[in-house]
């Protein structure tokens, strides 16, 4: 049976079911141009074909037959004509995360509905809540939603965002609540809130989703970074060895610090067997994670330098390792064991994008694998170019010795922004690579803003691969588009 209906706008009514949620978009005219089945967000028909009709008078029909033949479940009534009997209700002592999916469930409702939902720690038996609250079980920041014989619904999250994933599947997939770009959002207008009774679970394969956002208009809208499930917040390797050793402060006195390069030392790389760096790092880094006790990623990673030191000792290491990654991955691994409740991120990056022969990156060691020269004409592993293939094989033997490693991708024109950068159609084939070789984390650096060529649909595509590499792409950019279309 129909359990909700609304229209998003003169020319969109979405008609839902128990079995489908789906959206008709129409002409100024008043004709159907597209309908989208918008449990899976694909397109069903798209024009005015003899067969939309006959579809849609099926569909109506078996409405109507849902209807009459079967003895369906109740809508859940979360609004009734701007009124609700239910309560948002989160632990006494709610984390930061859990109190924000609280806040996102009331305020979205409200703009819909005008109706003010109460947040509330505790409700009587028997009375109607959304019970919102962090388990323990759920990978990454995945989310199981589920309601119960009395209509209460249960969203537990997992780690970080997993409850305020849930509630955006709700608000997104049932409220109707569409968040697009940072002025292309979609809040329906109803004083009647149903929900269907839900069962589900979801979780992403990658644990961090980071996509650089270059102006604040994007990096800013909190809700829109949620809608799309990525963060900004994520501190993923960068370059940090001058921090921790500065040239500046140490050069001059110890050269022996420094990288040994055409039998000379210079500053722009340390040396990285000698264990007076070592003890230099590790007391550096201990005094910066007891003053910032919260954060979990401690970069400790090489110079933005295309030189590595060339001393006995690290060459002796380079040959064992057959890689100048050798000495990279054995420094960090040192550093890594004295913060076993920290992750250290480190480059294979330049020199050191070769994986080593036999040392393996600790359990905490996250391996940052730059991207930066592949060709992004062709999937990387479909091209058979020299720095796609060396990509290729790197990404694959780094694999085999880490399950935690972060790609860092490069997806927009860096000659010229605007310019057009046709990559769409490489960017799932890619996602899926990295997941089957162990990538965990992502830095995808799309430098989104407005202006940029399709920055918008690169953010909302790029996004959901990262969430789910196997999506239907065709079905999203169409959903994008044809929202885009109404706008
Ligand atoms: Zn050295």
């Amino acid at each position: 049976m129909i359990i909700a209906s609304h229209y998003k706008s003169k020319r969109s009514i979405v008609l839902e079911s128990y079995a489908i949620r789906a959206e008709f978009i129409l002409n100024p005219g008043g004709k159907l141009v597209s309908l989208i089945n918008r449990e899976t967000n694909s397109l069903l028909y798209k024009s005015i074909q003899k067969q939309v009709f006959v579809f849609i008078t099926g569909f109506l029909l078996a409405f109507l037959v849902s209807c009459c033949a079967f003895d369906t479940p109740r809508a859940i009534k979360l609004v009734d004509s701007g009124e609700s009997n239910y309560s948002i209700v989160i632990p006494s002592n709610p984390n930061k995360q859990e109190r924000r999916a609280a806040v996102l469930f009331h305020d979205y409702v409200r703009q819909v509905s005008g109706c003010n939902l109460p947040i509330v720690h505790h409700i009587e038996d028997g009375s109607s809540g959304i019970f919102i609250k962090e388990k323990g079980n759920i990978t990454y920041d995945g989310y199981r939603i589920r309601t119960d014989k009395n209509g209460s619904i249960y969203i537990d999250g997992g780690k970080s965002k997993g409850c305020i994933y849930g509630v955006i599947t709700i608000l997104d997939k049932y409220v109707g609540c569409h968040l697009y770009t940072p002025d292309f959002k979609i809040i329906p207008k109803n004083k009647d809130i149903r929900l269907p009774y839900i069962e589900l679970a979801d979780s992403s394969v990658n644990e961090n989703r980071m996509i650089h956002l270059a102006t604040k208009e994007f990096s800013q809208d909190q809700d829109l970074l949620d809608w799309h499930r990525i963060s900004v917040d994520y501190n993923f390797a960068h370059h940090t060895f001058n921090s921790f050793v500065p040239w500046e402060n140490y050069f001059n006195e110890h050269p022996e610090y420094f990288a040994l390069v055409n039998g000379k030392r210079i500053p722009e790389q340390l040396c990285l067997s000698n264990r007076e760096v070592l003890r230099l790092v590790i007391k550096k880094l201990k005094e910066q994670t007891v003053a910032n006790p919260e954060v979990v990623y401690w970069p400790v990673a090489q110079n933005d330098s295309e030189v590595y030191c060339e001393c006995d000792d690290c060459n002796k290491i380079i040959a064992e390792e057959k890689s100048p990654s050798g000495p990279v991955i054995r420094f960090v691994n040192e550093v890594a064991k004295q913060f076993p409740d920290k992750i250290i991120p480190t480059f294979a990056y330049q020199y050191s994008q070769p994986a080593p022969a036999v040392v393996k990156p600790a359990e905490n060691v996250q391996i940052t694998l730059c991207s930066f020269t592949v060709n992004r004409s062709k999937p990387i592993a479909a091209d058979t170019c020299a720095n796609s293939s060396r990509f290729m094989k790197d990404l694959v033997d780094w694999g085999k010795i880490s399950n935690r490693i972060c790609v860092w991708d490069y997806t927009c024109n860096f000659s010229y922004f605007p310019a057009p950068y046709p990559n769409l159609h490489v960017l799932q084939p890619n996602i899926q690579l990295f997941a089957k070789n162990n990538v965990v984390d992502h830095y995808q650096q799309a430098d989104i803003r407005t202006g940029n060529a399709f920055a918008e649909l690169k953010l909302y595509l790029t996004s959901r691969l990262l969430w789910n590499p196997d999506i239907d792409v065709s079905a999203v950019m169409n959903e994008f588009l044809t929202q885009l279309e109404q706008y």
